[in-house]
Formats: structure tokens, C-alpha cells, sequence
């Protein structure tokens, strides 16, 4: 048994209150709606929009549209603390801003690190549209995004790109930079948007270096944030498409598991919360997200479904909230007995419900599970001996057994589940037995490598063959950085993995290293 997860459970509503009033009496926390505005024309020492703009989680009529005032963004924003700004914000449906469909004011508040957070709605569904931002005589750089198309209404072509991991001392966000070259109706981001540790030590060699040891309190989250978005990739990436994004571990602390940090013992239980309602402040004002999603001291509601007419539902999953923790003490080891509590869980009981009614539910053709960890069971070692990663979903078999038995008793067809964490291109067959890698797959998993996570990378690592042979689910494997981008269509789902030269350096260019497609109605990725 878990005792740490049962005790959890016990105790969430009490400590939910608790530290609910804590954050509001610290932070201020985030009220909807909002404080007055001084009056009169703010003046700026430089341009504050240094971060870019953003926008995120269309739906057929409307959008959130994002940006952040800070003149001084490595260092708490530049803006003083006890003053809101009002943005005005417009949309258009032509590139030159010419023909304005909506305009309005937002104000930027201290206590959300001076984000904008606008969600339009009245927007024609399926098409593209344009929006900037104003402050004073300032304006933000321009930004394109494209609504959701009708609810179930016939498509017949959609593309997706969905990407993950980059460190930043790792290399460059470079692959960005050819993404906005491709045409996407939206992207996905699987986690590990920052990375929380110090500079590395041994820095000689390193492309770029973190602005801070380990990031703890919601001004380091946030000069991290900045450190982050400062990119000019990753900002052309998020003017260029809507983006609907969710969390790994790294937002917050690696392998980190609910409540439960990654090294016990130095933190206690309470301030690893304060530190999560930190971490996920700082994620709510950088990205752009509904209020739904606004944080409750350290709670935040991250899992929710975009759908794109008849043709695919996408259901973005939180594997880290509210998972039991790692069995088995972490790492990468047998499975023990602890990994096989029936009461382990990756998704949380309602998350869990959430899901299988959703995907019961569903008139779409592809469902379509943008998440965190690989779900195909990796054994991870060369020979009879049976290694897993503890962090994944092969280490909570009962969660993963529930998930594939309902979708075969359930008669789930067409469901794709897309992976990042792992920092290696994969594409997986999921079986519906995980003691028969033989039988028949239930579903497909594309997993993308990292952005720039591990370095330039090569394409195949020793044993990969072998590897291979003994994981015979695994249909493809490689080992340089990208993404993975999508053409869906009625008939098929494929997957193209985009593979850059190199990331260490500046100016790397990008190739489609391997296709992959699943054809409707039979689970399983066939190479295109
Ligand atoms: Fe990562
Ligand atoms: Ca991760």
C-alpha cells in the first residue's frame, strides 16, 4: 500500500483550505475579474511585451489570447508590484489587421505576474485569425491562430504538431523555427516546458545556462518562465498556432508524484505544496489557459477536451497531479510488489472517470490522448532480465490494465496516444494484454523526442536492435531531437518524426526522418 497517497487522501480537503488561504494571504492569489487601474496613459521604460504573445485551447467560437508586461523580465518583470495595467487586445481575420472582428480591454495584474488571459468567444469556427495587444503607445508583436472547427461537423483534414522537453542549457529551441514553416492548425505541448534545476556545473561546452540555482518560490518560476520565453523560436512557434499545452514533472520537480517530491526527506509534505502552488502559478500566468484552469493554491484543473468537428477529440491528460507515487523507491528496476497495488493509479479516480466517459462517449474518429509518460511497457534491459522505469505507466500495471481493457471491452476504436519525457523519437503498439506483446493492439502511441532535452542526440543508440527484438510492440526508435507532426484524415492518422541534424549549435536544419500511419479502424502504426 501507498500509505503516503492514503493519507493524502484523508487529509486533501483540510489542507486544500489551508493552503488556499495561505496563497491568497502570500500572492494575493488571483481573483477573477480584477483590481482598479491607475488612469491616465501608462508610460514604459522599454517595450513590455519581451515575452511574446500567445494563444491556446481554441474551441468552434473562440480562443484565449495571452501575453505578459515585463520590461524586466529576467528580474520579477520590471513592473511595480502594486500596479495593474489595462491592455487593450483586438482580433482580425486579415493578416494586416484590417478587417477587426473584436477589440476590448484586459488588465494586467500584479498578483498574476502582470499575464493577460483574454477569452474571446463569438469567433466563426475553422478558420484563421490575427490579434496584438496594446499598453500605453506600446504594442505587442502580432499573432495568428486558427479556431476549432465545428462540433461534429464533417472535416476532412486536420494537422497537428505536438512537441516536448527543452532544456534550455541543452541546446536551441531551433526546431521551433521550422514548425512555423509548416501549416498547423494547432499545437500540443507534453511537458517539460522549463526545466527547474541550477546551471549546470560543468557549464564549459553548454549552448546556454539556467539564470538561477534550483528554482523554489514564485519569483524564481517566473524569471525561469522568462528565461524560457525569451527564445525568439519558441515565441514564433506560439504566434504562429494555438497552442494547447499540459505539464510533466519539471514545471515543478523531477519526478515529482502529487504531493510527494522527488528527493523525500529535505522537503516536508507543506512547503513541497506551498512550493507546488509556486510552480503552478507561474505555469497559469506563462501559458494560455482558460480560467477553468486558474490555480487553487496548489491545486490546478490541467486535464480538459478540445474537439475538431466529427473527425478528432483530444483529451489532454495530467499524469503527475494526482498519480500514487513511484513504486518501488524510483528509478529503473524489476517490478516489485508495491508496483502491483490495484489501487495505483496514474490518472486519479476522477480523471480516470473523466476519461473513460469522455472516450465512451465520443463521436469522433480519432480520440486522440495528448499526455505525459510512455504507456507501451519498455523493458528497458538488454537480455532475460526485466527492467522498467519507474516513473512510467508499465510501473503502474493495474492503472494501465484498467485504461486497455476498457478500451477493448469497450470497443474503442481509432484512440492514438501521444508521449513526450523520454527524450527518444518511439512508436509503440499498445496491446490490450500486457503479459502478450503478441496479442492484438488496442491502440497506437506516437511518442516525440525532446526539442533539445539530451543534446544533439544520434539516430540510433548501442542495442537498439536488440532492444527492439525483445520490446517487439516498439515499430520505431531514434535518437535525435524534434518533434512529431500530424496529418489526420478520416481514413488515416499519420505521423511524420522530425528529426534535427543538430541542436547544440545554432542554425540546425530539420528532416522527416521516418513516417508512420494508423488506418481507421485498425489499431497499430504501419510505416507510410
Ligand atoms: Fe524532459
Ligand atoms: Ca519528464
Amino acid at each position: 500500500m501507498n500509505n503516503r497517497f492514503s493519507s493524502m487522501s484523508r487529509h486533501s480537503q483540510l489542507d486544500r483550505r489551508r493552503f488556499l488561504m495561505a496563497a491568497a494571504s502570500v500572492a494575493g492569489l488571483p481573483l477573477v475579474g480584477v483590481t482598479a487601474c491607475g488612469t491616465g496613459e501608462p508610460q514604459f521604460s522599454t517595450n513590455p511585451f519581451t515575452l511574446g504573445v500567445a494563444s491556446g485551447d481554441p474551441t468552434p467560437d473562440g480562443i484565449v489570447f495571452w501575453t505578459r508586461l515585463a520590461t524586466d523580465p529576467l528580474n520579477g518583470g520590471g513592473l511595480p508590484p502594486d500596479q495593474s495595467y489595462e491592455v487593450s487586445w483586438r482580433v482580425a481575420s486579415d493578416s494586416n489587421m484590417l478587417q477587426e472582428v473584436q477589440k476590448g480591454t484586459a488588465t494586467a495584474t500584479p498578483e498574476l505576474g502582470h499575464s493577460v488571459h483574454v477569452e474571446v468567444e463569438g469567433l466563426e469556427p475553422g478558420r484563421h485569425y490575427w490579434y496584438e495587444f496594446r499598453a500605453g503607445s506600446e504594442e505587442s508583436p502580432r499573432g495568428r491562430t486558427r479556431t476549432a472547427d465545428a462540433a461534429n461537423a464533417p472535416l476532412d483534414r486536420l494537422r497537428m504538431g505536438f512537441a516536448t522537453c527543452q532544456h534550455y542549457e541543452a541546446g536551441y529551441f531551433t526546431a521551433y523555427r521550422h514548425m512555423v514553416a509548416e501549416d498547423l492548425d494547432i499545437v500540443f505541448h507534453l511537458g517539460d516546458y522549463i526545466y527547474e534545476g541550477g546551471p549546470a556545473k560543468e557549464s564549459a561546452g553548454r549552448p546556454r545556462l539556467h539564470n538561477s540555482p534550483e528554482i523554489m518560490t514564485l519569483a524564481d518560476y517566473r524569471n525561469r518562465y522568462a528565461l524560457y520565453k525569451l527564445d525568439p523560436d519558441l515565441q514564433a512557434a506560439h504566434a504562429a498556432f494555438p497552442w494547447s499545452v499540459t505539464w510533466d514533472d519539471h514545471e515543478l520537480d523531477n519526478n515529482y508524484a502529487s504531493d510527494i517530491p522527488e528527493e523525500k526527506g529535505p522537503m516536508e509534505r507543506e512547503a513541497f505544496l506551498a512550493r507546488r502552488a509556486a510552480a503552478y502559478q507561474a505555469y497559469y500566468e506563462m501559458m494560455p489557459l482558460r480560467r477553468s484552469s486558474m490555480p487553487e493554491g496548489a491545486d490546478m484543473r490541467l486535464y480538459r477536451r478540445l474537439s475538431y468537428g466529427n473527425l478528432a477529440q483530444f483529451d489532454v491528460l495530467d499524469t503527475r497531479q494526482y498519480r500514487t507515487d513511484q513504486p518501488c523507491g524510483d528509478g529503473n528496476k524489476p517490478l516489485c510488489d508495491e508496483a502491483f497495488n490495484p489501487e495505483a493509479t496514474m490518472l486519479g479516480a476522477e480523471q480516470e472517470r473523466w476519461l473513460f466517459d469522455g472516450l465512451r462517449k465520443s463521436q469522433a474518429r480519432w480520440k486522440v490522448l495528448p499526455q505525459q509518460v510512455m504507456m507501451a511497457p519498455l523493458d528497458r534491459a538488454l537480455g532475460p532480465e526485466k527492467i522498467y522505469s519507474m516513473d512510467k505507466w508499465a510501473a503502474y500495471p493495474a492503472g494501465l490494465n484498467r485504461f486497455l481493457s476498457f478500451l477493448k471491452e469497450g470497443s474503442i476504436d481509432n484512440t492514438v496516444v501521444l508521449t513526450g519525457d523520454i527524450h527518444n523519437h518511439w512508436v509503440c503498439n499498445l496491446s490490450s494484454d500486457l503479459n502478450d506483446p503478441d496479442a492484438a493492439p488496442v491502440a497506437t502511441e506516437f511518442v516525440t523526442t525532446s526539442i533539445s532535452s539530451g543534446g544533439d542526440g544520434s539516430d540510433l543508440r548501442e542495442g537498439v536492435e536488440q532492444m527492439m527484438s525483445e520490446n517487439p510492440f516498439v515499430q520505431f526508435f531514434n535518437n535525435q531531437r524534434g518533434y512529431v507532426s500530424c496529418t489526420i484524415t478520416p481514413e488515416n492518422f499519420q505521423a511524420d518524426y522530425k528529426v534535427m541534424d543538430f541542436v547544440e549549435k545554432p542554425g540546425g536544419s530539420i528532416s522527416t526522418r521516418a513516417s508512420f500511419a494508423v488506418e481507421n479502424g485498425k489499431a497499430g502504426a504501419v510505416k507510410a
